[in-house]
């Protein structure tokens, strides 16, 4: 479906109603860009995650799974960069005291010359920036930003202050005495707990290269520009896999796992080829030599799902360097020892329910038969996906149907998730069912009684037929396993 602000708006109050997401400390008045998972949100997470968990670690068989902890010792971000380089410049409207980030800024404002028309100064204003920004000349990014004429969509104003680096980690004490304590980090990517534990998997797991290790887990980072809902938290899950490979082969991989991750976005997570395009960088960090964004059409247009980057020998270079304990690998084909190439996926776990939720989410409206107008809000969420699979509803409280339900909830749960409902008219708990995205609906009849049979109803469809009861488990199964 398309959508308009409000469509998302809509979004947005569904995910909170139906127990999808809420704001985190919503008693408190919530915390910003900060939110906490529901009942069925919760379970869509751990859904998505086990999908690219099996998808990394089972079926490929040289890709194993580590959990590394959140706090590393702080001298990890110092090789990584972090320390240094971890950072986004800002700019303050001093009559307003919003503070934006300047390439925010500076595109909203490009595409406001866009709209009305003045694409070719668009363009020039982009490229400006973009060279600024890579000289780490903040007083010509600040100048670009005056010479425009930019103003602040609060206070109207061009009363700016410096553009200044403004690092994005969260930094606490370790230990309880202060003059003992030193600084820590919350880790702002889980990929560096892979990096720090390459030689023990490689060696405990006798992995040969090419060979990765893949990890899921949350991250912080202090987004100063925090909004869209989900799509930029502070703190957030990530899903990344760290390939490594032999110097020189690095083209040849980097180009698998472009094709790879598109392919699963597309089949495990049933997202239209539509939704979906690559976006080369074409400025690339200092350390990689390519990398390419999966984006995909959210509400509010083409944004990064998940990132894949050439890193070269850069993070395990960094760590042999600032841990002084060789980082190598000893090639017994080739008979040489080298630090490790790595190509690397790096997809973010909420991101991927926040595009869940807008490809799923529906508002249909349609006439009947009678001439009467129906409508209905619908999740349709791939089966492999959400959270419920099957909801099982008796027509009535009595006549031993709720048995019969409840029978065929404990033939199936171990299986997969079920529901069982027995409150309200069919239609009523049919709606509810559509709105959490449960893909099928048994309900159990006096019928069902004389010939074991059951009416199943289709959430997409909404089309309903009669089948054995014996035969309702294997349909379901047969949909949700992938
Ligand atoms: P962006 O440009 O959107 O800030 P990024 O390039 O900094 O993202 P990476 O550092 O490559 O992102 O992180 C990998 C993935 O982690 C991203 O593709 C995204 O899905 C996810 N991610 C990064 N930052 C956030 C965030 N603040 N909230 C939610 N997910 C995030």
């Amino acid at each position: 479906m398309s959508y308009d602000a409000n469509t998302f708006q809509n979004l947005i109050s569904h995910a909170k109603e139906y127990g999808y997401i809420f704001q985190s400390s919503e008693i408190y008045d919530g915390l910003a860009a900060v939110y906490d998972y529901g009942q069925n949100g919760a379970q869509l997470k751990k859904n998505i995650r086990d999908a690219w968990w099996k998808t990394m670690t089972q079926l490929n068989d040289n890709i194993v799974g580590i959990d590394a902890a959140i706090f590393m010792h702080p001298t990890t971000w110092k090789a990584s960069g972090h320390v240094d380089n971890f950072s986004d410049p800002m700019i303050d409207n001093k009559d307003s005291q919003k503070r934006y980030r300047v390439d925010h800024l500076i595109e909203a404002h490009a595409e406001r010359l866009e709209a009305e028309g003045q694409k070719l100064k668009a363009e020039e204003l982009i490229s400006d920036m973009e060279k600024l920004l890579a000289a780490d000349d903040l007083a010509g990014v600040k100048q670009l930003i005056v010479d425009n004429n930019m103003k602040c969509s609060v206070s109207g104003t061009c009363n700016w202050t410096d553009v200044r680096q403004f690092n994005l980690m969260f930094s606490t004490e370790l230990g309880s005495v202060a003059d003992e304590a030193s600084t820590i980090y919350l880790r702002p990517e889980t990929a560096q707990g892979i990096f720090v534990n390459f030689l023990n998997v490689q060696k405990t797991g006798r992995m040969k290269i090419p060979f990765g290790i893949a990890q899921t887990g949350k991250a912080f980072r202090n987004e100063i520009v925090a909004r869209q809902f989900i799509f930029r938290m502070r703190e957030f899950e990530q899903m990344e896999m760290q390939f490594f490979i032999r110097p020189g082969s690095q083209k040849e991989w980097y180009a698998h796992w472009k094709e790879e991750r598109l392919k699963w976005h597309k089949e495990v997570m049933g997202f239209p080829a539509e939704r979906l395009q690559y976006h080369d960088h074409v400025k690339l960090a200092h350390y990689a030599d390519a990398a390419v964004d999966v984006e995909f059409n959210f509400p509010f247009g083409w944004k990064e799902l998940e990132g894949i980057h050439s890193r070269t020998d850069y993070d395990l270079g960094r760590h042999q360097e600032f841990s002084k304990k060789k980082q190598q690998y000893f090639d017994t084909e080739i008979n040489q020892n080298y630090v490790p190439y790595v190509i690397e996926t790096s997809v973010g776990l909420d991101r991927l329910v926040l595009a869940t939720l807008s490809n799923a989410y529906a508002e249909e409206k349609w006439t009947k038969e009678d001439g009467s107008e129906d409508s209905r809000v619908v999740l349709k969420i791939p089966a492999n996906l959400a959270p419920t699979k099957l909801a099982v509803l008796p027509l009535t409280k009595k006549d031993g149907l709720p048995e019969i339900a409840r029978d065929l909830i404990n033939d199936c749960k171990s299986s997969f998730h079920c529901f069982y409902e027995e409150k309200d008219s069919i239609g009523k708990r049919y709606r509810r069912m559509d709105a959490i995205g449960t893909p099928f609906a048994v309900t159990v009849d006096h019928q069902t009684k004389e010939d074991n049979t059951v009416t199943i109803r289709y959430r997409d469809t909404m089309t309903q037929e009669r089948i054995h009861l014996n035969a309702v488990k294997a349909k379901v199964l047969a949909a949700v396993t992938k």
